[in-house]
């Protein structure tokens, strides 16, 4: 019957410089491989105030205070892409109502040759079995389709969205930026075994 081995061994020491920054190991006794592991922050102390993210300890509450910060801006973020992705539809419908197409063919040949659509024939005609043709079609705002196909309104309007979405995303990542981390003192694993393992 197939085990599995669970090994743990320290890698690196904690706010309090103990060696309790640990990895843990689980390998099938099977010879073809599916070994997993992680990572975990052991020390009772620290992971009160801190948590283990790849190299790092995040400090949670210098998070929760920037994470609360950035709520409003993100919600911001969101209504311009709202705005955008509502604009780039509506020229979209547009174009669909002002193409007549005889057949599913036609459409993929035109849209395939306006940018709107990138796929075979094959998948089109397996995507319009389910959706509407505007369902099927994409229009990137940031797109020469997009500045082909829309008035000189909508295109200004757009990239005064876009320019808005950029400052806030911009706000969104220098705040980011401002969350407490510190990068934990990696042990020296070639050290491992000459004292007598780690395994626990
Ligand atoms: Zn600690």
């Amino acid at each position: 019957m197939a085990t599995t081995e669970h090994v743990s061994w320290p890698v690196g020491n904690c706010l309090c410089d103990k060696p309790l920054v640990m990895n843990h190991t689980s390998s099938p006794d099977h010879p073809w491989g599916g070994a997993t592991s992680y990572r975990s922050l052991d020390c009772g102390e620290c992971s009160k105030a801190w948590y283990l993210s790849g190299s790092h300890l995040v400090n949670l509450a210098s998070e929760r205070s920037v994470e609360a910060q950035i709520a409003p801006l993100e919600k911001q973020a969101t209504s311009f892409r709202t705005q955008i992705g509502s604009l780039t539809q509506g020229v979209l419908k547009r174009w669909c109502e002002q193409h007549g197409f005889p057949t599913k063919k036609q459409e993929w040949e035109t849209a395939s040759t306006a940018g709107l659509y990138t796929g075979t024939l094959q998948a089109f005609y397996k995507d319009r079995q389910t959706k509407s043709l505007v369902q099927v079609l994409r229009l990137f705002a940031d797109s020469d389709t997009f500045r082909g196909l829309a008035s000189s309104s909508e295109k200004s309007d757009c990239q005064r969205l876009q320019a808005d979405l950029k400052k806030v995303e911009q706000q969104i990542s220098e705040l980011r930026r401002g969350i407490q981390r510190v990068r934990y003192k990696e042990l020296d694993l070639s050290a491992r075994g000459s004292t007598g393992g780690g395994q626990s």
